[in-house]
């Protein structure tokens, strides 16, 4: 068996006081110690000092499209009659460089690979450990798991054999489901059916794979994805146990087409919307009722929702949270984020990069300063559980991911930091929302020559 001890100066597992000077020990993976001292039974292992930082648990990405992830530089939102972001712009533009992929003769299949490899080696040089993806055909696990295994050849040295015993990430699919017309309902939902035996097939193993199981369901957005789509996606997430992700209140151009049937979405969707499905749009408010009878749902952005909104999600915080995608919500210039009145009705809030078509990186440390800076009010603590211990106790995944503390897995994230070492804790916050990025603990370059 592998032990390693690592000395750190800051050690901050974000559910309880960070520890100055403290001392964690791995043994295959998994963390057997977290405290100020190091008990007489792990003397004699192997030790690593590292100084100048701080560990944090592993870091969590609640939404994102990782088949985006070669998008350099993000798509502009042109401005609508109000001065925001149109959403509708932005998806022309999402939608044009579609078919000018598709039209430029390439092998589609093959684009799609190496932008979700490159989203996954971006994701987890910045430190994320588990990505929530939303994925559309063609997609295959194969992929993720070839980025993996790449990894195992250097995984020779006892100390990275004692820190990473297992997948370096993790990614939870979610299958994206659109029903503008019978025949994308189809399409679609063949596809999740296809997706999900696949994986089955595949038997995965508890943390050997990257893609984990079951999958779940995305449903995309009110303007695609109907009520009926919606229960449907429901009773498939209920009897599997996967999380259902659906975009949400995300732009005031939505609201107008979901709730009144009018504004720029209306002229946009009607031409890829037959008059059937288009019946069967539903109001910001369905959507949110349906999403409160889920096992887990999870609302992307949430920029627009109303206080009789919040107040219904506020019944229901074991079965829906909100996704706020902080540099995102300032791509699209929305008006304030409802975060404050969403942590007021108790209502779990986590961090996602949503894409690279509205994000410069995929860097959910970033995301974390962001949100930060626009609601300091709550606390640098407070956001860093958006993206850590919150998102793995509401996902129940704590002990692989996005905790620090015994018989959680070692998937941690490393913050080199900028400044002198801080003395005390609100120092080291301080230090940390000025440091330059997030990396995995196994790329410290004490490790480099192990
Ligand atoms: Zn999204």
């Amino acid at each position: 068996m592998a032990t390693l001890v690592i000395a750190s100066d800051w050690i901050v597992p974000v559910e309880s006081p960070a520890i100055s000077k403290g001392f964690l020990v791995i043994r295959d993976g998994l963390i057997v110690h977290v405290s100020d001292r190091l008990p007489d039974c792990y003397e004699n292992c192997p030790l690593v000092r590292l100084v100048g930082g701080a560990i944090v648990p592993g870091l969590i990405n609640a939404h994102c499209h990782l088949e985006l992830s070669d998008i350099d530089p993000c798509l502009i939102a042109p401005a609508n009659d109000i001065g925001h972001g149109s959403m509708v712009g932005w998806l022309n533009q999402v939608m044009a460089r579609k078919k000018s992929i598709a039209n430029s003769g390439v092998d589609i299949e093959e684009i799609k690979r190496k932008a979700i490899l490159s989203g996954l080696e971006e994701s987890w040089k910045f430190g994320t450990r588990w990505i929530i993806d939303n994925i559309t055909a063609p997609w295959s696990a194969d992929w993720c798991e070839s980025w993996q295994a790449e990894f195992r050849d250097p995984l020779k040295s006892d100390r990275l054999s004692a820190l990473v015993a297992q997948s370096r990430l993790f990614v939870q699919p979610c299958v994206e489901l659109v029903d503008v017309t019978q025949s994308r309902l189809t399409e679609t939902v063949e596809f999740a059916q296809r997706t999900e035996s696949t994986l089955k097939g595949m038997s995965l193993g508890e943390s050997a794979n990257v893609c984990h199981t079951p999958i779940g369901l995305a449903p995309h957005a009110p303007y695609t994805a109907s009520k009926r789509l919606v229960e449907y996606a429901l009773r498939c997430v209920s009897s599997s146990g996967g999380i259902l992700s659906m975009h949400l209140a995300e732009s005031l151009e939505e609201l107008d087409y979901a709730d009144r049937r009018q504004g720029p979405f209306k002229p946009w969707i009607t031409p890829w919307i037959d008059a059937e499905h288009a019946s069967q749009i539903g109001s910001i408010q369905v959507h949110l009722q349906l999403l409160c009878t889920s096992p887990k749902a999870l609302i992307a952005h949430g920029n627009y929702l109303g206080d009789r909104q919040i107040e219904l999600l506020s019944s229901h915080p074991h079965q829906v949270a909100i996704v706020y995608c902080p540099r995102t919500h300032q791509h699209f210039r929305h008006l304030e984020h409802p975060a404050r009145r969403i942590v007021k009705g108790q209502i779990p809030l986590f961090l996602g990069t949503d894409s690279k078509a509205s994000n410069p990186d995929l860097s959910v440390f970033k995301e974390w300063q962001t949100a930060c800076k626009a609601f300091p009010d709550l606390g640098p603590k407070f956001w860093m559980a958006a993206c850590t211990t919150g998102p793995a106790k509401f996902l129940g995944i704590e002990k692989l991911v996005g905790t620090l503390r015994v018989g959680s897995k070692s998937l941690l994230t490393w913050v080199p930091l900028e400044r002198q070492t801080p003395e005390n804790q609100e120092q080291l916050w301080e230090s940390l929302l000025e440091a330059n990025r997030a990396m995995p603990l196994e790329c410290h370059p004490i490790f480099a020559d192990s």
